[in-house]
C-alpha cells in the first residue's frame, strides 16, 4: 500500500471522516495506519452505519447487512493496517441459501457442485448452466481489464438478461439472479458481475455476532491506532478543511472525507428498496428443523416481480429472503426461541406515486406471514413474540438517505470541497470497503503538506 505518511507519533496530518459506516471506518483505518491523525464523526450513537441492531423482547434485530461478499477485501484491510483479521469471526455458510418453491421443490444453493441439482430441475439447462458458470468465473474482476469487461457486459443488459440468455427454467433463473437483491440492486438492471456464480467466486460470508461485530472491530482498530471516534454528533456543513457540528463546534483538518455518497435527485437505475419484517418466536428452537440460516421463499415469476418493483409497485408474491439469525448466533434470541427476518425487494422512495408505507406495510407483513406459514414455517403465528417492520421510509428516517436506498449512505450537508467516498462495483458492504481503499490510494495531498 503506498500512502503518503508514516508518522506514528501523532504529528501526521489530520483527517476528519464524516460517517462511521463500513466505508468511513475503512477510510479511517487506512489513514490511521499510515500515520494520519483521524477524527471520525457520526450522528448515530454507535459506529457501524446501517449495521446496527435494536432489541425487542430479548431478540436482537439486525437492521442492516448480514452477508458480506468479497471478504478478502476486509481481511486485506485488517492485515494492511496491522490488525489480525482472525478477530472477525467470519463464517462461510454452506449452503448459502435453501430455495423453497410452492410446488415443494427445494434446492440448496452452494458456491460449487450444483450440477446434480440442475440435472434434477431442468436437465436441458445443464449446458447453459455450465456456460454461464464458466463465463462468470473466468471474467477478470480487477484492474483495467476487469473494468472494461464489466462495462461491456453491463452494456448488454443486467443480471436477468445474462441469466435468461443461458437458462430457460424459471427456478434456475431465480437462483442465479437473486444475489444483487441482497445489496439493494434490481437484478433486471444490476451489473451482471453480481449474478450467483460471479458473486460467489469471491466468497460470501456471515459473521458470528452479526456484521455489527465486524463494524465494532473496525472501530476498535481505529481507536487502537490513536483515532478519535465521536458518536452522536451531526455534521451540518463542511469544506475541504473544516466541518461544523450541529452544536456549533468547528473542527479543522488537512482533509475532510465524507464516508457517504453525494445526495442525488435521482436514484441509480439499478436501485431497489428493501422491506424487512423482523420477528421473534418462542419455543421454536426445536421446530422447523429443515429451515436453516438462509431460506429463499420463491414466488412464481421473478422477472415479472422485479418489473413490478421497477415500475414503483409492491409485488403480490415477492421473493422472500428468510433469515434465521439465531441459528448462526444463539445470542440473537432468548433461550428456546428464534430471531428471524423476512426481506423482500420493493420500490425505493424515488418513484412517483410509489407505495404509501403507512398503509402498505401492515398488508405486506400479513401477506408475508401467510406465505411463510404455508411454505416453510407452519404454525408461525402461534409462536410470534416480538416483531418490527422496517420500510424504505424507516431507512430514510434512520439513515438520512434521500430515496430510502439500502446501499450507499447519503448525507445532505452544506458546503463543497470535501472528498466523497464512491462505493466500489461490489455493492453493499464490500463496495463501501473497496471504495474506501480506492479513495485512500488516490488521496490528493493537501497543498500545504
Ligand atoms: C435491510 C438492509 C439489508 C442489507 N443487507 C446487506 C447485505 O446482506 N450485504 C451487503 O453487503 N449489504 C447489505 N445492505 C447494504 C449495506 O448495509 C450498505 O451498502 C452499507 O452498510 C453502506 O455502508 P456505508 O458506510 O457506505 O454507509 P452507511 O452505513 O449508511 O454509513 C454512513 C454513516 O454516515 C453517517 N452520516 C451521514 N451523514 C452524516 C452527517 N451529516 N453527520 C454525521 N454523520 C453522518 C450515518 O449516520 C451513517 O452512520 C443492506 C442494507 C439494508 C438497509
Amino acid at each position: 500500500m503506498t500512502l503518503p505518511f508514516s508518522a506514528s507519533d501523532g504529528s501526521g496530518p489530520h483527517a476528519i471522516v464524516v460517517g462511521a459506516g463500513f466505508g468511513g471506518l475503512a477510510v479511517a483505518m487506512r489513514l490511521g495506519a499510515a500515520g494520519w491523525r483521524v477524527t471520525v464523526v457520526d450522528r448515530q450513537e454507535a459506529p457501524g452505519g446501517r449495521a446496527i441492531s435494536v432489541e425487542s423482547g430479548g431478540h436482537r434485530f439486525d437492521l442492516g447487512p448480514t452477508l458480506l461478499s468479497h471478504p478478502d477485501a476486509l481481511r486485506r484491510l485488517f492485515l494492511e493496517c496491522g490488525h489480525d483479521p482472525d478477530v472477525l469471526a467470519l463464517v462461510a455458510p454452506d449452503p448459502l441459501w435453501s430455495f423453497h418453491w410452492e410446488d415443494g421443490t427445494r434446492v440448496e444453493a452452494r458456491a460449487e457442485g450444483m450440477e446434480d441439482a440442475v440435472r434434477r430441475i431442468s436437465p436441458g439447462d445443464l449446458e447453459g448452466w455450465n456456460a454461464l458458470w464458466n463465463e462468470a468465473r473466468a471474467r477478470p474482476w480487477g484492474g483495467f481489464r476487469g473494468l472494461f469487461e464489466r462495462f461491456r457486459s453491463r452494456a448488454r443488459g443486467g443480471v436477468m438478461r445474462r441469466v435468461a440468455t443461458h437458462l430457460s427454467n424459471e427456478k434456475l433463473r431465480t437462483m442465479m439472479a437473486c444475489p444483487p437483491i441482497m445489496v439493494g440492486q434490481n437484478p433486471l438492471t444490476a451489473d451482471p458481475e453480481l449474478c450467483f456464480p460471479a458473486m460467489t467466486r469471491h466468497g460470501l460470508v456471515a459473521a458470528n455476532g452479526g456484521l455489527g461485530d465486524v463494524a465494532r472491530a473496525m472501530a476498535d482498530a481505529v481507536e487502537a491506532q490513536g483515532g478519535d471516534l465521536r458518536a452522536g454528533v451531526e455534521v451540518v456543513a463542511a469544506s475541504a478543511r473544516h466541518v461544523e457540528l450541529a452544536g456549533g463546534e468547528r473542527l479543522e483538518a488537512d482533509v475532510v472525507i465524507v464516508g457517504t455518497v453525494p445526495p442525488s435527485r435521482r436514484a441509480p437505475a439499478e436501485a431497489l428498496g428493501l422491506f424487512v419484517w423482523h420477528f421473534g418466536t418462542r419455543e421454536t428452537a426445536d421446530l422447523w428443523p429443515d429451515i436453516g440460516a438462509s431460506t429463499m421463499v420463491a414466488g412464481p415469476n421473478i422477472a415479472a416481480n422485479l418489473r413490478t418493483v421497477a415500475r414503483g409497485r409492491v409485488p403480490v408474491e415477492p421473493l422472500i429472503h428468510l433469515r434465521r439469525t439465531s441459528l448462526d448466533d444463539c445470542s440473537a434470541a432468548p433461550e428456546g426461541g428464534d430471531t428471524f427476518y423476512a426481506l423482500v425487494p420493493v420500490p425505493h422512495l424515488g418513484h412517483r406515486g410509489g407505495p404509501k408505507w403507512s398503509g402498505e406495510a401492515g398488508a405486506l407483513r400479513d401477506r408475508l406471514l401467510a406465505r411463510i406459514e404455508a411454505q416453510v414455517l407452519p404454525g408461525l403465528a402461534r409462536h410470534l413474540t416480538a416483531e418490527m417492520l422496517f420500510t424504505p421510509e424507516d431507512v430514510r428516517r434512520r439513515f438520512g438517505t434521500l430515496h430510502g436506498l439500502p446501499a450507499g449512505g447519503h448525507s445532505a450537508m452544506a458546503g463543497t470541497g470535501f472528498l466523497h467516498l464512491v462505493p466500489g462495483p461490489e455493492g453493499g458492504v464490500a463496495g463501501a470497503i473497496s471504495g474506501a481503499e480506492a479513495l485512500v490510494r488516490n488521496l490528493p495531498l493537501p497543498a500545504a503538506l
